[in-house]
């Protein structure tokens, strides 16, 4: 039997395609042929896909929303799991609180806007964040409160209680909010590449009207600080010790600058955008520009947030 009916034994018959382009399920929209893709619609079938490929001895990839991601041109080998697995729970309701059970591969601007029309308050700030649960708690992934001089970060983690994740091994297990050594731009799970199942958020009631400002205030700070409307994979570099990479890349005049189909975004300098037929090679060249340039200048080394694959 070959990989694919091997799969398909274990995954559905049906259920694994093989050899189709990843670009479209991008947010950036560039990327090469992918070898097996399945699309995991319960916990169970993670599992049973974590488990097969981890059998076939065959790598294996979990995506969420692939927002954070370019793939290269050329496509990747093995199995790419996506997560399309939506539920949420109340786990427990108390007075001034709720812990919310919620499935790594829920929306996150579903969930944000969901919990902010609840008065449920601690999510409500991601609101427009593309992608899943399981990438943001992957990435820890922030936006601002207090817009303009008081700006803090908020990050995805902060009001996480406790997550159920599967090893590379398929198997289970349930960790508290400390496993995952949340920082910016960081989790655990950049060492150990488990997989996050579902995770509990305990979420203070506030009244709606809060809530949905707070949501509001967040979704219209995105709308004036980030492009909107265009292909891309968010911020392209790790800020470096607070300082705006964004600045760093607009004081060097390289707004616009583009190679190719891959361009440094004209709102945003730590975008890159695609405008409309952007290979990944594309972006690849435009990413080494842009460290050189910084490197002489500043004479820092950046740091990829999106993952290059
Ligand atoms: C327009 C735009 C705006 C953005 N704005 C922000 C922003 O404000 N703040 C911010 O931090 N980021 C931002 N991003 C980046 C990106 O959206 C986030 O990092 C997002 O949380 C990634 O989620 P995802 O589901 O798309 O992850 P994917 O891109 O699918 O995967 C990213 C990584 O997470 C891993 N992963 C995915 N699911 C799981 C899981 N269930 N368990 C374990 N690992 C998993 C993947 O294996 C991969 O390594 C933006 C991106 C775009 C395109």
């Amino acid at each position: 039997m070959g990989i694919l009916e091997q799969l398909e034994a274990k995954l559905g018959k049906g259920r694994v395609r093989q050899n189709i382009s990843l670009a479209p399920y991008t947010t950036f929209k560039v990327g090469g042929p992918v070898e097996f893709y399945f699309e995991a619609k319960t916990d169970e079938d993670i599992i049973n896909a974590i488990q097969t490929a981890s059998n076939l001895n065959i790598p294996f990839f979990v995506f969420g929303g692939v927002s954070n991601v370019v793939v290269s041109d050329k496509g990747m080998k093995g199995l790419v799991i996506k997560n399309q697995v939506m539920y949420k729970e109340i786990a427990e309701d108390r007075s001034g609180h709720v812990i919310l059970k919620v499935s790594s591969g829920y929306s996150m601007t579903r969930l944000a806007k969901e919990t902010a029309d609840e008065g449920w308050s601690g999510l409500e700030y991601h609101v427009g964040l593309p992608g899943t649960l399981g990438g943001a708690l992957y990435m820890n992934s922030k936006w601002y409160i207090n817009p303009g001089k008081n700006r803090q970060e908020v990050y995805v983690g902060d009001p996480l209680v406790r997550a159920g994740l599967v090893t590379r091994d398929g198997v289970f297990k349930s960790v508290p909010k400390s496993y995952f050594n949340f920082a910016y731009d960081y989790s655990i799970l950049h060492e150990t590449k488990e997989i996050v199942l579902w995770a509990e958020f305990k979420l203070a009631k506030i009244s709606p009207e809060e809530t949905k400002l707070h949501a509001q205030t967040s979704m219209d700070y995105r709308k004036q600080t980030q492009p909107m409307g265009i292909a891309s994979s968010g911020c392209y570099f790790k800020n470096v010790k607070g300082e705006s990479v964004g600045k760093m890349i607009d004081e060097l005049g390289l707004k616009g600058y583009s190679i190719g189909g891959a361009q440094i975004s004209e709102k945003h300098a730590n975008f890159i955008v695609n405008t409309g037929n952007a290979t990944s090679e594309d972006v690849k060249n435009l990413v080494t520009f842009i460290k050189k340039r910084v490197k002489e200048k500043y004479g820092i080394d950046l740091e990829e947030e999106v993952l290059t694959i």
